[in-house]
């Protein structure tokens, strides 16, 4: 046993895990699944779905496993009929005011309530009229909230408050319970509150475009808007992307994204986008080849240092090229122009 590790047993096998470590990480780690749904990997636990409960020996009552830490010689265990009992009881709870709009609501197929609803066997709820979780609806270009689908979970304002230090949604007491409230006047758009929300109540605007989960294909990739290098997923459906979303376990976002990563790529299918190099002539433009373009470009700069000298002359690159092109940049300026003119628009 290493140095401030625990030893426990967990559905009945003995597991080591680091001193501090909480029994659902302890768990995770012995490659045994405890169901959460409130819980994420990158915010403190929230402990308020009741998914994750656990029997302990010499306790009464089940406990969250996200919030209790592993103790030596305890004994765990994950799954039992009881367990089965609560966790469905917590899921029915969470679907009596939850309007079931699987066949039109853009989470169905990777939907956090629907997969556990489904693996807990829940055939039959009493259900009553949907209620909104939210003190408002809110909307923005981007986003917009589906009050009635929010299961309470609290991951969206952890997010906002914990991860993007921005402090735009938060949790109040409405009349009948605790309700999220959003501060139009705060956010930023970010998305953050999107990428973590386990249902479907925070969504894109863009992703009312037609399309399901199981049709797109995920592609990684490097943000390409600045120097940071994002993670990102490109959801893509007939060669189209129709979202983007951070990679959770990856660096340097670990699933965190700006306005601009996340929302900023439908420019790709803009028909305004250039396709030919255009060279202004009297006051207007025209469509040139890029030979002719790039030889009104040398001979310019040959005529600007030839007239007033290489320092007359100056460079940025541009944050969405490959480290080689600034490279090449720098190479041009400093060897071919011979000025240290040089700088690069992500620098600060
Ligand atoms: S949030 Fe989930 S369970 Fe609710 S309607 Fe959407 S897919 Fe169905
Ligand atoms: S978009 Fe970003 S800033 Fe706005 S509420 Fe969501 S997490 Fe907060
Ligand atoms: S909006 Fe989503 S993340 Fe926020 S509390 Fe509701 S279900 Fe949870």
């Amino acid at each position: 046993m290493g140095m401030g590790a625990v030893k426990l047993t967990i559905d009945g096998i003995e597991v080591l895990a680091g001193k501090g470590a909480t029994v659902l990480q302890a768990a995770k780690d012995a490659g045994i699944r405890i169901p959460t749904l409130c819980f994420h990997e990158r915010m403190k636990p929230i402990g308020s779905c009741g998914m994750c409960v656990v029997e302990i020996d010499g306790i009464s009552e089940p406990v969250s496993s996200c919030e209790t830490p592993v103790e030596d010689g305890m004994s765990v265990i994950t799954r039992s009929d009881r367990l089965l009992r609560e966790r469905q009881d917590a899921l029915r709870a969470l679907l009596v005011h939850h309007p079931l709009e699987c066949p039109i609501c853009d989470k169905a197929g990777e939907c956090k309530l629907q997969d556990l609803v489904y693996e807990h066997g829940i055939t039959h709820v009493d259900m009553q009229p949907p209620t909104s979780k939210f003190t408002a609806e809110y909307s923005t270009t981007f986003l917009r909230s589906w009050p009635q689908r929010c299961v309470l979970c609290t991951r969206c304002v952890s997010a906002c408050n914990e991860i993007q230090g921005i402090g735009a949604l938060d949790v109040v007491e409405g009349p009948e319970g605790k309700l999220i409230s959003y501060d139009r006047d705060k956010c930023v758009s970010c998305g953050e509150c999107i990428q973590v929300c386990p249902v479907g109540a925070i969504l894109e605007k863009k992703s009312e475009l037609r399309w399901r989960p199981w049709e797109v294909k995920k592609v990684r990739t490097t943000c390409p808007y600045c120097g940071v290098g994002c993670q990102l997923l490109l959801h893509v459906k007939d060669g189209r992307i129709v979202k983007v979303s951070g990679v959770e376990d990856a660096e340097p976002n670990k699933g965190r994204l700006c306005v601009k990563g996340r929302f900023g790529f439908d420019f790709i299918y803009s028909q305004e986008r250039l396709k030919t190099p255009l060279i202004r002539e009297n006051g207007e433009f025209r469509e040139a080849s890029w030979d002719e373009a790039l030889d009104l470009i040398a001979d310019k700069f040959k005529q600007i240092i030839a007239e007033s000298g290489p320092d007359a002359v100056a460079g940025v690159s541009c944050g969405r090229s490959i480290n080689e092109d600034s490279y090449n940049m720098q190479k041009l300026f400093r060897g071919v122009f011979g000025t240290n003119n040089i700088d690069h628009c992500a620098r600060t």
